[in-house]
This record gives structure tokens, sequence and C-alpha cells, in this order.
């Protein structure tokens, strides 16, 4: 029996979020109910039935994107931090669901919300999951775990010991998150924390991660100095956020082979937060190198690396992830094809929607976004999409 809302879409050009190129045999897909029922040749299409069929005229499409690392409540044009909550409940939901729309627009399907103090980024996700706004598909962490005036304290999740820390994290899952955050280390933005410093041992960091295991939870832990980095991969943690590696003599001079040795033993995957106003970096050289050897050699220790671009921090909009991409390449080292995967398939996997999304592929949602130029060839292509599509639903006008 058709069902009218089988829709097919041929004469494309697929990159399917894996291989290396695009391979020129498979041109149509087609979804129903908001997945991929079929991805191959129109030769073969012409064999289903299908209600719709629609002929994009050589277009690209690739799997939409994923930003691993965003704060859906923070205004990047508000500086201070603390500035922040001044809003009213009302006032910052509604900034939120506008910058929700916008990243979805922009083709990012799916984001890790990795931290508020309200957990209206909760009521978000839902909604957005039930059909009632328009966003990507949410994983939100809730309140971050953080030390006593520790990084970003003002969300409310601060904890001086392990009890504490069981409390914290006990609320977040009563709140229903999908994973947990801690503060490993220090950060910019909060007065009084400094980046170098490990806010945690790898003890209280081990009982965050065996607990929140139980619950079925994974844990991302932000972490700029190396003395954090160890400590988190120590614990097994899932994802090191920015990994900055922060010494003594400052950003990106605390390199140790022996952490990077533990972080690939122990299979975590790293999220370097790299932003498009990461360009002003560029014409830095010192900076560029230290960061491009630290990136060169966690590649070439077999460290994964996902996208994320810590979108609500000052400057930073939530719908950077496309702008981001060919900065991230080009600071990392990495092809455009590698940068693309960072932010589809391995970043799926890496946060646990591997199998959902991140690919072209059937049994997978269909999300996904339509060039006129190759992305694969060019990572610029990405900020000017024809077209973007989540679950099967058209985002922006044809
Ligand atoms: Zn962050």
């Amino acid at each position: 029996m058709i069902s009218l809302n089988k829709v097919a879409l041929k004469n494309l050009r697929i990159w399917n979020g894996v291989d290396d190129s695009i391979d020129s045999g498979v041109d149509a897909v087609m979804f129903e109910n908001g997945d991929l029922t079929f991805v191959g040749s129109s030769e073969d299409l012409s064999r289903e039935s299908v209600s719709v069929v629609r002929d994009m005229e050589g277009l690209t499409m690739i799997p939409g994107l994923i930003d691993a690392h965003v704060h859906l409540c923070l205004d990047p044009h508000v500086k201070n931090p603390l500035d922040q909550d001044k809003l009213s409940e009302e006032e910052q939901f509604k900034a939120m669901v506008s910058r929700a729309g916008a990243m979805l627009a922009a083709g990012i399907t799916s984001a890790r919300d990795l931290g508020g103090g309200r957990w209206l980024e909760l009521i978000i996700r839902d909604r957005i999951a039930s059909g009632e706004l328009a966003g990507p598909r949410l994983l939100c962490a809730g309140q971050p775990i953080t030390s006593p005036r520790g990084h970003c304290h003002f969300w409310g999740g601060e904890a001086a010991d392990g009890t504490d820390v069981i409390k914290v994290l006990t609320r977040q899952i009563e709140h229903g998150v999908d994973l947990i955050k801690v503060m490993a280390t220090g950060g910019n933005i909060t007065p009084g924390s400094k980046p170098v410093d490990a806010q945690f041992d790898q003890e209280i960091l081990s009982l965050i991660v065996d607990t929140a295991h139980k619950h079925g939870l994974s844990v991302a832990a932000h972490c700029h100095g190396t003395a954090g980095i160890r400590n988190a991969a120590a614990a097994g943690i899932t994802t090191i956020e920015h990994c900055s590696w922060v010494g003594r003599e400052g950003w990106a001079k605390g390199f140790d082979p022996e952490v990077l040795a533990l972080i690939t033993r122990q299979g975590i995957w790293v999220s370097p937060t790299i932003n498009s106003g990461w360009k002003r970096f560029m014409g830095n050289s010192d900076y560029v190198d230290l960061l491009g050897g630290n990136y060169a050699r966690m590649r070439e220790a077999g460290v994964k690396l996902i996208a994320s671009t810590d979108a609500g921090i000052p400057n930073v909009l939530h719908h950077d992830l496309p702008t981001a991409l060919p900065v991230f390449a080009n600071i990392a080292g990495l092809r455009a094809v590698e940068a693309l995967r960072s932010a589809t398939s391995d970043c799926a996997e890496a946060i646990g929607l591997g199998g959902i999304s991140g690919q072209i592929r059937e049994g997978y949602s269909a999300d996904f976004i339509l060039f006129d130029g190759d992305p694969t060839l060019n990572l610029d292509v990405l900020a000017a999409p024809v077209q973007v599509y989540k679950q099967g639903e058209p985002v922006l006008a044809a």
C-alpha cells in the first residue's frame, strides 16, 4: 500500500557521512515517517512505490550537521556570565527558542547542550521532539557539576565532596537529563576560576562516571588544564571538551604525551570547541603552531575529534558551526571530508546518536542538507544551504 508520505528525491550527489568521497551510483533517497527507507540509484528507486518524486537537479546532499557543545541559554552578546540570568525565565525561554530555530535553519539538525542553570533547554528539547517547536534534536546535560565557586558555579551545580556530587547528579537525573557534564578544570568566563587548575581529583571524577553509567548516562568533561585532562581521562569520561592543554607556561603549552596515551587507551573523544572566531589565530603564527602541533600529535595517536563550537559564549552565535568547520579544518589539519565526518557520523557516535542520525543510510533519520556546491571539496559551501530537512520535513522553502 502506498503511503502518502513516501517522498523520494532523485538526481542528487550524495555524501553519506562516512565515505571519503561521493559514490556516483547512489543518487536517490526515499523517506517515510521521518526515516530514510531507501538510499540507492534512481533505477532501483523506480521499482519502489513512491507517492512523490522530486528532481533535485544535481544538488549535493550531506547528513545534517551536529554540534557537540552548545549552550542554548547563553546570549552570545552578553559578556559577563553573571548578567545572563537577569532575564526572566519567560524572556530567556523565548530567546532560546529563536536560537534553536536559527540552528536548524543553518543545517544543524542535532546538538548537545552542555549546560545551563534552569533546565529550560530540556523543555525546548521535548517540545522540539514532539514537533511543537522547530530546532535541532537536543541532548541536554542540565547543571554542570563544579567545585564551590568553580567554573560556572552560578548555574547551581556546586559540589564540595562526594556526597554533594551525588546530590547534584541526582538532581539532574530527576530533571531528565541525557548526560552529565562536569567541570574538571577552571574556565575563562568565571572570575576567580583558573583554566589551568583541576577542580576535582580522579576519585571524584570516577564517582561521577560510575554513578552516571549506572543510570545509562555518559559524561562530558570541561578540561582546559593538563592536570584536569589527566584526571578526566583516567576516570573514563566519554568526551573531553576543549582539551586546551593549558600548562603553567600558558595556553597549549602543557601538552603531555603520557596523558595523550591515556586518552587514546581509554577511547575518549575530544571536542575542541573551535568556533569561526578562531580565524583570528590563523594570522598569529606562534599560537597556531602550538595548537596545530597539539592537534597533529593527537591525530597521529588516533584520537578522534568531533566538531563543537561552545555556542553561546561571547560572540559565538548558536548557528556558528557551518562557518566554524572550515576554521576547525584549517587549524586541526583536517581534510574537508574529515571535518565533515567530525560533524556528522563521528559526532553522532560520540554523543550517543549513532544509528539515529549523522549518516545518509536506510533506517536513519531523514536529517540532511542540500547544497549547490560540494562541501566535500570546499567547506565554505556549508554557509549557504539550499534546503535543510529534519526527519523528512523541509526547514527552508525550496
Ligand atoms: Zn561550554
